[in-house]
C-alpha cells in the first residue's frame, strides 16, 4: 500500500502539545558518544535527535509524538529514559 508523501510541517500541524515541564526522555549524551548507527536520529519522525559536532546528541522532548520508536530501535542500554508525560500533559492528535 502507498502512503501519501507529507512535508515534516504537515505533519507537525496535525499535532497539538501541551509541553510538561518535566522532560518524559531523556537521553544520556555520554552514551551515546560512543554509538556509530545513530537509528534515533533517521527514526524519530519529529526529528528530535541531533547529532552534535562533539559526537553527543541534542535531544528536544518538547515535540515528541510518544511514539516509542527511539527506546524500541537505541541499540545502548541506558542511552534512553522513557515514560509518558505527566497527566494531561504530552501529544494530542487532531483528525483530518
Ligand atoms: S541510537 Fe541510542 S545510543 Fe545511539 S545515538 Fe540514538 S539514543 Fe544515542
Ligand atoms: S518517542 Fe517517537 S517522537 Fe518521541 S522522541 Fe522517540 S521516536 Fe521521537
Amino acid at each position: 500500500m502507498d502512503y501519501p508523501e507529507i512535508s515534516f510541517e504537515d505533519r507537525m500541524s496535525t499535532v497539538d502539545f501541551q509541553v510538561s515541564r518535566r522532560a518524559h526522555i531523556e537521553v544520556d549524551s555520554e552514551i551515546c558518544n560512543s554509538c556509530t548507527t545513530r537509528e534515533c536520529v533517521h527514526a524519530c519522525p519529529a526529528n528530535l535527535f541531533v547529532p552534535t559536532t562533539d559526537g553527543g546528541i541534542l535531544f528536544n522532548y518538547e515535540q515528541c509524538f510518544e511514539c516509542g520508536t527511539c527506546y524500541l530501535l537505541c541499540n545502548k542500554q541506558g542511552a534512553i529514559s522513557w515514560t509518558y508525560p505527566d497527566g494531561g500533559d504530552g501529544v494530542t492528535f487532531r483528525k483530518g
